[in-house]
């Protein structure tokens, strides 16, 4: 886990802003298809935690959007706590964005 590679990434991303498109969110949904949360590793949130705060910041839905990493959210201290540092960064640039 690397914290500060996943917050580089989505401030990459939200330079210049761009709104999370619908195909964008189906085709994750559909890589997860057919995976249970309890077989999602931590290695796996990891690559979609951008996404994930992505989508909560537009929609503020995310948890509906990609159930299966809000539960694996609940159950893993770890991944949470990456998840809540990076919506925390997310906020504050999209807060700058908008100045
Ligand atoms: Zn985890």
């Amino acid at each position: 886990m690397n914290i500060r590679e996943l917050i580089h990434r989505v401030r990459n991303r939200l330079k210049p802003h761009e709104e999370l498109s619908n195909e964008a969110v189906l085709g994750f949904l559909r890589v997860l298809e057919d995976v249970r949360a309890d077989e999602l590793s931590c290695d796996e949130i990891y690559l979609k935690l951008d996404e994930y705060v992505e989508c909560e910041m537009d929609c503020k839905d995310a948890a509906h959007v990609m159930p299966l990493i809000r539960e694996h959210l609940d159950i893993c201290h770890e991944c949470c706590e990456e998840y809540e540092a990076l919506l925390d960064v997310v906020e504050k640039a999209e807060k700058d964005l908008k100045k």
